[in-house]
């Protein structure tokens, strides 16, 4: 199996090689770049001047008829789901397709200094998070395990990068069946 990444309006393309090999590590897959067109104006609600990211990944799941592989969207805007105020993303439990945002992972929009490694850090944690969602992880009571949930940006920063034993073992299960 592959995990695909798909540059969705992302400004940051020079931190898609050490994301890709975040991620290869943490599932000891390979992860391929790609490069697709998709157009996301319709994900748009003006109001809210963000996008949708359920409708995202339903775009997602429509350009990939390949069964075995997971596909994470990585995109620079807000995404939001309606019961939320802003999701950092969003995946299918499970499924296919993830998706993740780099938007509120600035600590330039809290007023903060541009903090380029922290930017980096929370990305690569919140990508495996939605990822592992798509392996049927659900949210974890570690809070140092990077399914932990995290509703802030600086709660990110108390995770590791790394599955906690009990996720991780839930891991190896769920590739042997
Ligand atoms: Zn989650
Ligand atoms: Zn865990």
């Amino acid at each position: 199996m592959n995990i695909y990444l798909l540059p969705l309006r992302f400004p940051d393309n020079h931190l898609l090689p050490d994301l890709a090999s975040s991620i290869s590590h943490a599932f000891n897959l390979t992860v391929l770049l790609l490069e697709k067109p998709l157009s996301l104006k319709e994900g748009y609600d003006p109001v809210r001047n963000q996008y949708n990211s359920t409708w995202i990944l339903a775009q997602i799941l429509k350009l990939f008829p390949e069964e075995n592989c997971k596909i994470l969207g990585i995109t620079g805007l807000d995404l939001y789901v309606p019961v939320l105020t802003f999701v950092f993303g969003e995946a299918q439990l499970d499924g296919k397709a993830a998706v993740v945002s780099s938007f509120r992972l600035r600590d330039e929009l809290y007023g903060l200094p541009k903090n380029a490694e922290k930017l980096k850090d929370r990305l690569e944690k919140e990508a495996i998070h939605e990822l592992g969602h798509t392996f049927g992880l659900i949210h974890c009571h570690d809070p140092n395990c990077v399914m932990f949930t995290s509703t802030y940006a600086e709660e990110i920063d108390f995770k590791f990068i790394e599955l906690c034993p009990v996720c991780s073992e839930f891991l190896k299960k769920s590739f042997h069946l």
